[in-house]
């Protein structure tokens, strides 16, 4: 690695000086290609998050809920319900596997680019500060100095803003859960008309301020569980933000007409640019770290400087360090491999697990602890628990017959009308003739019909004598 004479920067995170107090990170807003790219790429993602729980398809339901308090999970319109879970828990399992294969590959690119917690971070409460505070050099300057009334004013304002986002941001979450209309209601409604929901969001809004507000950068380097794991998945084949220390060591300041190879020096000219733009505080000639969110502003911050004395961009780059080191240039490892056709193979059961999603879902299970009822010489009984989730966006009109043995089924009370994304439930009897039982258990098939179509068979058994 580059820095092999000094190390101590892994002893400490950079964001806590050696009595272990907290260094601030004032990074300098990054100009440039790459941070214009992920401005984009960040707003058109805020604005997905945003909207989304507010958009309704034309069966009505919101493009996406997670209403776990209901057990009622709605994926761009379409309805899970409790007995899907399996299918939820296949896609979490396809969705983490993918973003280690991903990982592997290209680095923590999801994490500058994508994660809610850095697009927060970066394009919203960080560019307040720019808007209020200025740069991060201005920042650290008024921080430093006296409490004048200047100071003062901003920082109110800042936290004022960080306040009203931070309430957004978590009416936005409660309306994943509870739906957007549920959440008009309680923000039109009075704090006493539901006094738990008012504490929560009070709760859940003080937690997103600490974290925009206070705890920023430290999500990423101390708490988050995946960033956590990157010492596992990445290797020297994964392309990351590296810095080409071949290129530009030994580092130094640029003299005019100086013959720079001739006296030793890099193409590194010491700026400290990338540096001042990290929004984690690291400075990336120090080679791979933990802290590093592969957020590309070092690369926009160093590809100015290249440009500003004339030499080649890219000594910041998106490479691996095999490439840096020997020139070696990107390979499928068998780890990758072994990632990718996993990650096919989850992806591919996803599909055909949607595909043969059922439209109704029948159970129907015999009354615990009941036997047959003799209703005469000839007729025997049971008593059948039936639940029946219309999963589809149309009422149905539905019955339970019996398909073999022949016999008759009595349906008590409860009307078959169910409603759509609706389940109905209630018991049923079933008779059947003497000569029809085969001993004291007889299997039996029942169908369950939609209108004269039928949806769904369910085999079970009757107790006889
Ligand atoms: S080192 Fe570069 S890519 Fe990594 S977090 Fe800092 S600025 Fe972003
Ligand atoms: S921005 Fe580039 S030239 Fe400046 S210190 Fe960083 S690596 Fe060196």
């Amino acid at each position: 690695m580059n820095n092999e004479h000094n190390d101590s920067f892994r002893d400490r995170i950079v964001t806590m000086n050696e009595e272990g107090r907290r260094n601030w990170v004032y990074a300098n807003q990054p100009k440039g290609k790459f941070y214009t790219i992920r401005s984009i790429v960040a707003y058109v993602l805020l604005a997905f998050l945003f909207v989304a729980p507010h958009i309704k398809v034309a069966s009505g339901e919101p493009l996406l809920l997670f209403n776990i308090i209901q057990r009622k999970f709605v994926l761009f319109g379409v309805v899970f319900w409790p007995q899907d879970f399996h299918l939820f828990v296949i896609g979490l399992i396809t969705i983490i596997i993918s973003i280690v294969t991903f990982t592997v590959v290209y680095g923590r690119i999801w994490c500058g680019w994508a994660c809610p917690q850095t697009i927060f971070m970066e394009m919203v409460f960080r560019r307040i500060e720019y808007w209020i505070e200025g740069s991060g050099d201005q920042q650290r300057i008024r921080a430093k100095g006296e409490d004048t009334f200047d100071k003062v004013w901003r920082m109110l304002l800042k936290h004022f803003l960080f306040i009203a986002i931070s309430w957004a941001i978590t009416h936005t979450m409660l309306a994943y859960i509870v739906g957007s209309d549920k959440v008009m209601e309680y923000i039109v409604g009075t704090p006493s008309d539901n006094i738990s929901v008012f504490m929560a969001i009070m709760i859940f809004t003080g937690a997103f301020y600490f974290v925009f507000a206070y705890f920023r950068e430290q999500v990423c380097s101390l708490v988050c569980p995946y960033g956590r794991l990157q010492g596992a998945l990445l290797d020297n084949n994964t392309l990351m933000v590296s810095y080409d220390f071949k290129r530009g060591e030994g580092r130094g300041p640029m003299r005019k007409d100086e013959d720079r190879l001739s006296v030793g020096k890099g193409d590194c000219v010491n700026c400290n640019k990338c540096v001042s733009v990290c929004p984690t505080g690291i400075d990336i000639r120090d080679g791979i770290q933990l802290e590093c969110i592969n957020c590309t502003a070092c690369m926009d911050a160093c590809d100015s400087t290249m440009r500003r004395y004339q030499l080649p961009e890219g000594l910041i780059r998106i490479t691996s360090q095999n490439n840096i080191s020997n020139g070696a240039s990107f390979r499928w490892t068998p780890r990758i491999i072994a990632y990718t056709a996993l990650t096919t193979a989850l992806i591919g059961a996803m599909v055909v697990l949607f595909t043969l999603r059922s439209s109704y879902e029948t159970t129907i299970l015999r009354v615990q602890g009941s036997l047959y009822q003799k209703i005469d010489d000839t007729t025997y009984s049971n008593i059948y628990n039936y639940k029946i989730v219309n999963k589809t966006e149309y009422e149905g009109n539905l019955s339970i017959r019996l398909v073999e043995p022949q016999g008759e089924v009595e349906l008590a009370g409860n009307t078959m009308l169910v409603k759509k994304q609706e389940k109905i439930q209630g018991v049923f009897l079933l008779k059947l003739q003497k000569e029809q039982l085969s001993g004291s258990s007889t299997k039996v098939v029942l169908g369950v019909y939609n209108g004269d179509d039928l949806i769904e068979t369910i085999h079970t058994t009757f107790v006889g004598p």
